[in-house]
């Protein structure tokens, strides 16, 4: 019997997860699941590194396979900011609008606005750790717009959708989130081995 735990809190990332690697388990289970507590430090300089040390820990932790992800939001003009530090681009416990209202600042007079959400997940498994990494453009808008998602949606406006992620509903993101190309490229890699 194949178990995996999926090491998030979030319900929305252990739905999508649920969905595309379903297949290659009998059983997913969450943190909440087993009543896992992990506190893991991300500090790794790279997103590869932190979700393989979230990975590892879970599994260790769960004695069973682990996925975990590692995700940001990286702008061109600012050299790849906020980036690993997304989470806390305005400070420690920063909230989601303290973070947008500093990205906006940052990016007053800026013309080049093209930007991109990344993901990595990394799944561990009898001691190896396979990784996927996923990609979605966009640019950073000059205002908020829209309700819908979390984090820095409202101003990562998608040209070719006319929207900002947090103006679309959450059904189209979830197919074409940074999320679900990492997980769509975990799966591949899955079925070729
Ligand atoms: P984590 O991978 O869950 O630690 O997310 C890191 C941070 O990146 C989040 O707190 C958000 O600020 C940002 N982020 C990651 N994915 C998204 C997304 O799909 N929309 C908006 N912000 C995101």
């Amino acid at each position: 019997m194949r178990r995996l735990l999926i090491a998030t809190n979030n319900a929305g990332k252990v739905r999508e997860i649920k969905a595309i690697l379903g297949e290659f388990y009998d059983e997913l289970v969450s943190l909440k699941d087993i009543g896992l507590e992990l506190s893991v430090v991300e500090d790794g300089d790279t997103f590869e590194a932190n979700a393989v040390k979230k990975a590892r820990e879970a599994a260790r932790a769960a004695g069973c396979d682990a996925l975990a992800d590692d995700s940001g939001l990286c702008v061109a003009a600012l050299d790849g900011a906020p980036g690993v530090y997304s989470a806390r681009y305005a400070g420690e416990h920063a909230t989601d609008e303290e973070n947008n209202a500093k990205l906006l600042a940052e990016m007053e007079g800026v013309e080049d606005r093209r930007a991109k959400f990344v993901s990595v997940v990394a799944l561990a498994s009898g001691g190896t750790v396979t990784t996927a990494r996923g990609e979605v453009e966009g640019v950073i808008a000059h205002a908020p717009s829209g309700s819908g998602g979390f984090g820095y949606d409202p101003l990562f406006f998608v040209p070719e959708l006319g929207q900002t992620f947090a103006e679309i509903p959450a059904e189209i993101k979830n197919t074409l989130s940074h999320r679900a190309r990492a997980l769509a490229a975990l799966r591949d890699k899955l079925s070729a081995k």
